[in-house]
């Protein structure tokens, strides 16, 4: 890693200086050995995730689905997901998180999030694409690994934000209570992209990363992985229609992705064959 100060950015330094003074901390990736530095603690991430969250579910524009046909699958997928990260080499914060899922309807928007601390949503809008409960566990896996890596807190931590964001939310957190709102950069850089102006797109290592260990958790969920290529394949028709394809503009690079998907699947299906396959149930689509 040192070799490569002489090419980093001087926010990247300015990050492992911060390291050095015993601010952050490196971490390795238990996947993808992939080094990382982070500025903030797991406590402090759940801490800001649980903030960003209340503020997405206090937005009188994210109206919160009351149709079990909706709420019901997710629910479903969600819990099978949540116990695979339990088992995985995540499975110690996996223990700590407050995991909690919520659907939102929008039929427009084709989003998915799950922030640090296990708190997770899930927009009508996605159905469309993920057609199954199969499909849907694809994209839970990817935006779970996204948690669980502790992307939300490196992203932070490259884009400053981390200060004025933990302020809030230590805040909202003490007994005072209260205390102003996280910003929407900070609030993009968590995870939560679909109604912010601001994107701070997830970088390519990131994906991959998401796109790897999200399919093993999917599998090991009992979840046919290779569903995850024909869901990464209608997005990217979307994409190419210049559809209202929010979840894709912070999730570049699709035809990689489905390459890489494809290497990986030989790893993902041998835990899928020692699983009880769960049915693929169809999701509610609007007409
Ligand atoms: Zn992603």
């Amino acid at each position: 890693m040192i070799a490569r100060i002489r090419n980093m950015r001087p926010v990247a330094v300015g990050v492992l200086l911060g390291t050095l003074l015993g601010i952050g901390g490196c971490e390795t990736n238990p996947y993808t050995g992939r080094q990382q530095l982070l500025m903030t603690s797991v406590a402090e991430e759940m801490q800001m995730g649980a903030q960003a969250y209340s503020q997405v579910k206090s937005d009188p524009k994210m109206r919160q689905s009351q149709d079990p046909r909706e709420i019901e699958p997710v629910k479903r997928v969600a819990a099978r997901i949540v116990e695979a990260a339990k088992r995985s080499k995540y499975g110690d914060m996996a223990q700590q998180f407050q995991w909690e899922v919520t659907v939102i309807k929008d039929d427009k928007t084709l989003n998915a999030f799950a922030l640090p601390g296990g708190k997770m949503a899930v927009y009508t809008g996605i159905f469309s694409v993920a057609k199954t409960e199969a499909g849907l566990a694809a994209v839970m896996g990817h935006e779970v690994v996204h948690a669980l890596a502790r992307h939300g807190a490196e992203r932070m931590s490259q884009g400053q934000l981390t200060n004025a964001a933990l302020q809030v939310a230590g805040a909202a957190a003490g007994a005072s209570g209260g205390g102003g709102l996280m910003s929407q950069a900070a609030m993009a850089a968590l995870g939560v992209g679909a109604q912010v102006g601001v994107l701070l797109p997830f970088s390519r290592k990131h994906e991959s990363e998401a796109d790897y260990i999200g399919i093993l958790l999917a599998a090991d969920a009992g979840y046919d992985p290779r569903e995850s290529v024909g869901l990464w394949e209608r997005m990217a028709q979307l994409s190419g229609g210049g559809g209202p394809a929010e979840f894709m503009s912070t999730h570049p690079g699709h035809e990689t992705r489905i390459e890489q998907l494809k290497q990986w699947m030989p790893e993902a299906m041998a835990i899928y064959q020692t699983r009880q396959p769960v049915p693929a149930a169809l999701l509610p689509v609007a007409p």
